[in-house]
């Protein structure tokens, strides 16, 4: 029977879970006869992720959809400005080894050109640095735009840094309150239906079964009803990807400490740590491969980065991969249930933000849409896992460091195929968008660009190419440093726009 999609059932209430529901609640309205009704079930007794993350410009669109004002967020999440994040000790593990991967693109698409602009023009800058505005050390303590802007908006491409439990007690409240999402604080205990066929309900422990016609998996590693009702395969990426835990910390911070708006990134010899500002503490997490490190060394080197034994710790495990596939009959895994690779460049929350807003765009209107639309989320969620895959690989291919863990990621047996023959092309040329199929790819040619160039890859444009050095881009990379002085002149802190937004908040 062709039965219409009426009532949609999200299980799992985390950053997954309520994004997904305020963004098919914002896109779809209507809760009346002829509308859809959404329940988001949430379990008192398991906790959700949260860390301290780092996010992508694109949370700023998602927000503002949802309908969340951005002081109220910045307030309500401890949220402060990200506009990039700083890769120290990555390539050589000595001092001064550092560079960066902004959000603001290049100055030209044409990369050819630029990078011949650069090299002829200023070759004794980084590559960021000649290309890119958002690259002057001026503008690194400096927040993306002024208390004037509007939300949402500005001078510099931007996203934030959060705490993604607050953030979904902030969902929670908005989307149940303004935009008509059921909510039920309960535990799923049970997944009804044949293990061949949609699922009917779930069972839960006190408001007993929830029917839907289409349900979210978003429980997290629980992953119940995509991996634990259907047994959909997880991908196992581990021998590319080598980190499996981490140890988190926080370190509170006064309200006139300055933010950095950079994640910064520091290499250790079998991982790496995370260095996250917020408003009332920075979040700090050593990420290392128990392969390669045993977890009281790994201890110990957070302890030697915040300077503080006493700080509290915890341990977290993870593996790195995805399922196989992400839509199996009536249910769509979202967030950690569908997979997780390891927090580098944050590109967890943007992929539950991109499939949340697929979901909410391609809604399906019946079961025959639904096998449509899920064949197709699977297709293009595939091909964005595997680009990320090797996206973050790139990170530890291209290092120099010389500890077993380093020598063993550039063993070619742990590199993924296509990113081995890109790495051999681009001694060529640089990264380009012919690279990739997809006109919104989460990490596009330029991301590529600044990690190989940011890493020391030597850089070479086609023998016969001529490359041009138009007028164009002469002017866009003189406007660089007249712009970057403009911002430093211009720009608050991070720390003064908070304040200053706060104080708006309050006022309102
Ligand atoms: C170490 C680490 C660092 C990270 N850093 C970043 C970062 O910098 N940037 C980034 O984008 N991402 C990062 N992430 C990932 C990010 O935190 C998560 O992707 C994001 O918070 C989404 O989590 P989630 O909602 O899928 O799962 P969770 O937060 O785990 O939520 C799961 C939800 O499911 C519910 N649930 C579970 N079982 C049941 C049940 N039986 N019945 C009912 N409800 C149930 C739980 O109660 C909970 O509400 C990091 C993750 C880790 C582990």
């Amino acid at each position: 029977m062709n039965k219409r999609v009426k009532h949609i059932v999200i299980v799992g209430g985390g950053t997954a879970g309520w994004m997904t529901a305020g963004l098919l609640a914002a896109r779809h309205p209507d809760r009346g006869e002829n509308g859809i009704s959404i329940t988001l079930i949430e379990s008192p007794e398991v906790p959700s992720v949260g860390v301290g993350e780092g996010t992508w410009p694109t949370i700023r669109k998602t927000l503002s959809r949802i309908g969340i004002k951005e002081a109220e967020f910045l307030v309500q999440c401890q949220a402060s400005f990200k506009q990039g994040s700083q890769f120290d000790r990555w390539v050589t593990g000595e001092d001064g080894d550092t560079y960066h991967h902004p959000f603001e693109l290049p100055v030209s698409h044409i990369p050819n050109d630029l990078l011949h602009a650069w090299q002829t023009s200023m070759p004794e800058k980084t590559f960021a640095q000649a290309v890119c505005v958002q690259s002057s050390p001026s503008l690194r303590g400096l927040a993306p735009k002024q208390t004037s802007m509007p939300d949402f908006v500005g001078a510099i491409n931007y996203a934030y840094h959060l705490d993604a439990v607050k953030m979904a007690d902030l969902l929670r409240l908005h989307v149940v309150e303004k935009l008509g999402v059921t909510h039920i604080s309960d535990h799923v205990t049970q997944i009804n239906g044949a293990t061949d066929a949609p699922i009917e309900s779930v069972t839960t422990r006190e408001n007993s079964d929830i029917k839907g016609d289409l349900f979210v998996d978003c429980t997290g590693n629980a992953s119940i009803m995509l991996g634990g009702h259907y047994g959909v395969e997880f991908v196992d990426k581990s021998h590319i990807l080598f980190n499996d835990r981490a140890i988190v910390t926080h370190i509170p911070v006064g309200e006139s400490d300055p933010i950095h708006s950079e994640t910064i990134s520091t290499a250790h010899k079998a991982g790496w740590i995370w260095d996250i500002g917020l408003q009332n503490r920075r979040g700090i997490g050593c990420v290392y491969s128990s392969k390669y490190m045993k977890d009281d060394e790994a201890e110990q080197i957070l302890h030697d980065y915040t300077g503080n034994p006493e700080l509290p710790v915890r341990h977290l495990k993870f593996q790195s991969g995805h399922r196989t596939h992400f839509w199996h009959e009536n249910c769509l895994a979202i967030g950690l249930s569908a997979g997780f690779l390891e927090p580098l460049e944050a590109s967890a929350i943007v992929l539950v933000e991109l499939s949340a807003e697929a979901l909410a765009e391609n809604l399906p209107v019946n079961a025959e849409d639904m096998k449509i639309e899920a064949k197709k989320f699977n297709h293009r969620f595939s091909y964005r896992w595997d680009r990320i895959v090797d996206f973050l690989k790139l990170h530890y291919v291209l290092s120099q460091r010389e500890e077993d863990y380093w020598r063993d990621n550039r063993k070619p047996a742990s590199i993924p195929e296509r990113l081995s023959d890109y790495l051999e092309v681009w001694k060529h040329r640089p990264p380009s968008q012919y690279d990739f199929e997809h006109a919104s790819e989460v990490f596009p040619a330029a991301s590529y660009q600044f990690i190989v160039y940011g890493m020391g890859m030597k850089p070479a444009t086609h023998p016969t190419l001529k490359p041009r050095i138009t007028s164009e881009i002469q002017k866009h990379m003189q406007s660089i440093t007249r712009k970057q002085r403009a911002f430093a002149a211009g720009l608050p802190t991070n720390r003064a726009l908070l304040a200053g937004l706060k104080k708006q908040a309050t006022r309102v």
